[in-house]
């Protein structure tokens, strides 16, 4: 048995519906501009080139009911309501006709994103990953099994804040599906069990404060409710 010189790390891990067990996250590879509304707001032309993708470390996630401190370097706190899916068997160069037999579930989660620092960054040519990768941006709801809940290719993803609807989309306008998702990640990386995809945000992003009660959901999936202290 290996021994390490300091204790290692938790395994950082979200709930499952129904299930008395929790899915462990390895990592958490985010998709950017995944929707032409949000495409258009970023000041981005929403053509279908490639899709691209930043991470988050696997110690981002929270629960949901979570109070989340206003993090700290920023002055424009912004929520992402994404559609999550879980990685539950390993894979590279994964087809996409059998991509979502990689798929172990999905969740509602969001994409807390400090907005001035990933600008300030993306203006300069520099990484994301201080405007995206900070802590505990990843608040993800409950895991619900394909399995059980089946694959999500359609229907509302919404988020409202202090009971106002900011952001709201269907999952059928991804720019790229699912599928397409894990095929083209897989061909970089190896997927593995325990991964996590953040999907992308529908249009309506938008700045949070202290005192914020952020609400958010996925058809057919549960709700991911957070607030701001
Ligand atoms: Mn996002």
């Amino acid at each position: 048995m290996t021994t390490y010189v300091i204790a290692p790390s938790p395994q950082p891990s979200i709930a499952v519906a129904g299930i008395d067990a929790r899915f462990p996250v390895r990592r958490i590879l985010c998709v950017g501009r995944n929707y032409a509304a949000h495409a258009r707001e970023m000041g981005k032309d929403p053509t279908r080139e490639a899709p691209f993708f930043f991470m988050k470390p696997a110690d981002a996630v929270v629960d949901t009911g979570s109070v989340i401190a206003y993090p700290p370097g920023t002055k424009n706190f912004h929520h992402e309501i994404e559609l999550v899916v879980a990685i539950g068997k390993s894979g590279s160069d994964i087809a996409e006709a059998s991509a979502l037999d990689h798929v172990f579930g999905y969740a509602a989660g969001i994409d807390l994103t400090r907005r001035d620092l990933q600008f300030a960054a993306r203006d300069a040519g520099r990484p994301w990953e201080w405007g995206k990768a900070f802590d505990h941006s990843a608040p993800l709801a409950p895991l619900h099994l394909a399995s059980q809940s089946g694959h999500i290719a359609k229907g509302a993803i919404w988020l409202s804040v202090n009971g106002v609807e900011r952001q709201r989309g269907d999952i059928a306008d991804l720019i790229w599906s699912v599928p397409e998702i894990i095929a083209v990640a897989s061909r970089s990386v190896r997927l593995e069990a325990g991964d996590i995809i953040m999907t992308g945000t529908p249009a309506g992003v938008g700045a949070l404060q202290r005192g914020d009660r952020v609400l958010g959901g996925v058809d057919g999936l549960t709700d991911i409710a957070i607030s701001v202290a």
